[in-house]
């Protein structure tokens, strides 16, 4: 008799688990279940949130995706809580028994015990926050430009960028680029040049996960555009006016009317109900071949889990990691399921690279450092590659060479927030 696998979470992780188990229609029915129905590619979202691409640029159907693989289905379903003992998972329709489970539910934003900051700083995890903040974004250049007082328009037109990793950088350099190259052209009573975009980092670096050199390059690059890098500062407080920073020295405010925060992740909310221990962000403990201690039919895989690679360090929240964990507690599915001893997973390390702007990056892979257009062209490259759909691929390509000759972004459509209007 086939077993039942099933898979929650249509990301990086899900989705490789998922196209591998498609593999073997003869040994297992594969259900994938998720809350959305489609699968979303986060590295671009910064682009989205900045008017450089659509939302369907970086979506794509979970259900086109897996079409072709008989064996699998997708159920547009919220998973509520896992049963590692009685090998259930809940959703608001009931309880669904399953041989083999694994879940790859991903990350949400972490305030760090300020969740009233959200509504006034949102993050970059969906599309619906993607295109709030291009909301944001766009809305503050309109008021900008008929604004009459002088401190409110430069209000409307200082952009605040709280967290210094690759999404920070990359946001904030975004929103430079717009002001700068795009809007200068169609306003009338702004001088786009005025736009302040301050990047906010607790730390004494920003992209503290690259190597000291590329960290100081970014930095260089960075201000070379025009954002204002604020390291070793502490935001105290953010509300509808200003975002509060505490220096070695100093308190003081930056008013603003749009906050981005890209400071900190937890683990999925579903960690919670699974009853296993896990690390300070939220994420489950996991053994080296990917499953629960003492449940091997329950794999929880990418960023839902901590990995120890040594006695202090884990695997880092990346793409290539829920990828590979994916393929992998897949192959250990089937070693099981045919009786053979599952096998520790091994991390292929693929690097890691962050635009700051147009022909400027930074990328570093196995001791090899680059920065400027060669990591740039890399960037582009890469993100073409992993994008998913023959289609996509296409768009964001043809999007990416029109804004490099003519500077211009296509979506910078102001979508209201009420549907009734
Ligand atoms: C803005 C941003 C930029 C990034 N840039 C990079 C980058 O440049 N390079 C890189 O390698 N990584 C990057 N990452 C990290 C990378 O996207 C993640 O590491 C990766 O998505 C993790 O894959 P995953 O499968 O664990 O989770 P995800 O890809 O997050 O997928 C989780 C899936 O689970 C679904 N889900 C969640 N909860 C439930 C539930 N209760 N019930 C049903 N479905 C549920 C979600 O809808 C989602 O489809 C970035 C992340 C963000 C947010």
């Amino acid at each position: 008799m086939k077993k039942k696998v099933l898979i929650i979470g249509g990301g990086f992780g899900g989705l490789s688990a998922a196209k591998a188990l498609g593999s073997y229609p003869d040994l297992f029915e594969v259900h994938l279940y998720d809350r959305r129905n489609y699968h979303l590619f986060q590295p671009l979202l910064y682009q989205v949130a900045t008017a450089g691409l659509s939302p369907s640029d970086i979506a794509v159907p979970i259900r086109s995706i897996l079409s072709g693989y008989r064996n699998v289905s997708v159920v547009l379903e919220e998973v509520t809580s896992i049963n590692p003992q009685a090998k259930t998972i809940s959703t608001p329709k009931g309880e669904v028994a399953y041989d083999y489970l694994i879940s790859a539910c991903g990350s949400r934003h972490s305030y760090f015990g300020k969740d009233e900051w959200e509504d006034f700083a949102p993050g970059l995890k969906t599309l619906e926050m993607a295109t709030e903040i291009r909301r944001r974004i766009l809305t503050s250049f309109e008021s900008a430009e008929i604004e009459t007082d002088a401190q409110e328009k430069q209000a409307a037109m200082n952009f605040v960028v709280i967290g210094g990793g690759p999404t920070g950088v990359e946001t904030a350099g975004a929103i430079i680029e717009i002001a700068t190259n795009t809007l200068a052209r169609d306003f009338r009573n702004i001088n786009p040049q005025e736009t302040k975009v301050y990047l906010v980092e607790a730390g004494p670096k920003i992209l503290a996960s690259f190597s000291s050199d590329l960290s100081r390059s970014g930095l260089e690059d960075l201000q070379k555009i025009g954002v204002q890098v604020l390291t070793n500062s502490m935001v105290v407080n953010v509300d509808d006016k200003k975002v509060t920073i505490k220096n070695q020295t100093e308190t003081f405010d930056i008013p603003t009317r749009t906050v981005i925060w890209a400071a900190g992740v937890k683990a999925s909310s579903l960690n919670q109900t699974i009853g296993s221990p896990t690390d300070r962000a939220g994420r489950v403990m996991i053994k080296s071949d990917l499953t629960l201690p003492n449940h091997p039919e329950t794999f929880v895989i990418g960023d839902q889990a901590n990995f120890l690679i040594d006695e202090k360090h884990s695997l880092p929240g990346l793409a290539p990691v829920a990828i590979q964990q994916g393929r992998h507690a897949a192959k250990n599915i089937v070693r099981s399921a045919l009786g053979k001893n599952m096998k520790s997973f091994v991390y292929f390390d693929k690097g890691q690279m962050a635009t700051i702007g147009t022909k400027l990056a930074v990328m570093q892979f196995k001791g090899i450092e680059a920065h400027g257009f060669i990591a740039w062209i890399s960037w582009l490259f890469v993100h073409i590659m992993y994008l998913i759909g023959f289609k996509n691929r296409v768009l964001v390509m043809f999007q990416w060479f029109w804004s490099y000759i003519t500077f211009n972004r296509g979506s910078r459509l102001i979508m209201q927030k009420d549907w009734k209007k």
